[in-house]
This record gives C-alpha cells, structure tokens and sequence, in this order.
C-alpha cells in the first residue's frame, strides 16, 4: 500500500478496545500503522463495558487502564483516553468518536484502527452505518488463531470489499493503486497487512488461569502488574 500522504493537520489515530489485558499483538500493530500512515499519535481507548463480549471475565476498567498505561509509556507516540471509562456503561464507538470530534480542532483528521476479525462483525455495532460517515477507517491484518493457512492479500482484500458492499453501501469500490476502498460520499477504508502476531487477549488469560507464563506476549511491566494484582485468576 503506497505511504499515506502527510499535511501540516494533525492525524490522530484511534484504537478502541477491552484490552483486558493489552498485549504486543495491540503494540505492534499500532506502531505499524502509525508509521504507515504517518500518524502523529495513536490512542488507545480501554472500553468501559464492550457491548459485544460477555461482561465475565473483563478486568476491572481501571485495572485495564493502568496496564493499557504501563504498556505505552516508553513509546513516545502512544496515549490512554478515558474517555470511555468516564462515560461508564456500555461503550459505543460512535459516542466515543462524537465526543472526540467535539473537544479537538476541526482540523484534527482521525482514523479508526480495527483488526480484520472485529471490522467484520461491525454491522452488530450501534449505529454502524453512521461510523462510515464520520471517520476512515484502517483495517489491519490479524492470524485466524488455529488456521494453519494464510489469506492472501486478494483474497482479504476480496472478502472485505464484499463484506462492505453487503453491510454498508453498494458504492464502495476497490482502488487497487491506493490500496483502499473508495466511497464517493462516505470515509475511504484502508486495509492494511501488518506482522502476524497470533497473540490474544483470550490466549493470555487461559494461560494465566493454568498457571502457565505469559513472558513475551506482553510488556512486563503488564505481566507483574497481573501477578501483583491477581487478575485472571480463577
Ligand atoms: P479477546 O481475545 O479477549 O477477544 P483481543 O486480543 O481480540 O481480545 P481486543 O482488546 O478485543 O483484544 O482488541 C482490540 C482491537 O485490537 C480489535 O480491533 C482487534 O481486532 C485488534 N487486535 C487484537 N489483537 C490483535 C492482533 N494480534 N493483531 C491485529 N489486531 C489485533
């Protein structure tokens, strides 16, 4: 995909997520793309009460706060909102993205970032149609855990474009130049191959429930808090 083109305005990107617990597949990702599209910043938005998971087994929010914290801390272009967590409830990104627009300058351009497994099941998200006309969204790949072939990038890039042909508008067409799926009134949809990191929130609290280690699928400093804290534990 060609380097987006940068301009003088801010470009923020945006990472909503449980994060319970945030782990290097999140990290990674997110420096990837930062880059990629040169992004000024990504922030991380730890959601109060996913609407689409079950509520059992969610960390507390402020406990997934501090770790989402103590993971970016060393990395300059990273922040935490709590934006979500102030708002309490169940988390809507199109609130969240409301919100956003109202308290930074117009001239601040977001993105969406959103792995490939979540952006596929948006049609189940509050007012999914709207979010395509407030915000681009850049979708990044992510491993089908198990699955031991991978798609090809025609073959995601084909699934996708059906997919948002299906759920959002008929008018949304493939630029194979650009690397992204154009919509002559609505948000450009970027798709974006980053590192396979077949790592998961899930993998890592079914590992901690087993009393098995975590060491280098998230930061440390992520690891000792969990451990400090007993999180996850049965
Ligand atoms: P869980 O296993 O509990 O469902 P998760 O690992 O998918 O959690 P989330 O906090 O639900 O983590 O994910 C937030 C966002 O990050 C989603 O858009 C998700 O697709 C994306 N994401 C998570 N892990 C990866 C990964 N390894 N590679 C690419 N994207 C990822």
């Amino acid at each position: 995909m060609d380097k987006f083109v940068s301009n003088t305005d801010e470009r923020l990107g945006i990472f909503g997520g449980t994060f319970n617990p945030v782990h290097f597949g999140h990290l990674r990702v997110a420096v990837e793309v930062r880059e990629l599209f040169s992004l000024d910043a990504v922030i991380f938005i730890p959601s109060a009460q996913p609407p689409h998971k079950d509520q059992t087994g969610i960390a507390h929010a402020s406990h997934r706060l501090h770790m989402t914290q103590l993971a970016i801390r060393s990395y300059p272009f990273f922040q935490v909102s709590t934006i979500e967590i102030q708002r309490k409830g169940l988390s809507y990104t199109i609130d969240t993205l409301k919100e956003l627009k109202k308290v930074h300058p117009e001239t601040v351009q977001f993105f969406y970032l959103i792995g490939l497994d979540a952006f596929l099941s948006i049609h189940t998200w509050k007012h999914y149609q709207k979010m395509f006309d407030e915000i681009p969204f850049i979708v990044m790949s992510r491993p089908v855990s198990g699955a031991n072939k991978k798609m090809s990038l025609s073959m995601v890039t084909n699934t996708l474009v059906a997919y948002i042909q299906q759920t959002i508008s008929e008018k949304y067409v493939h630029d194979n130049q650009r690397g992204c799926i154009r919509h002559p009134n609505k948000q450009t949809i970027y798709y974006c191959q980053v590192t396979s990191l077949d790592i998961s929130a899930s993998q890592i609290r079914r590992l901690i429930e087993n009393n098995q280690s975590v060491h280098f699928l998230l930061p440390d400093d992520v690891a000792s808090y969990i451990t400090r804290h007993k999180i996850y534990k049965l």
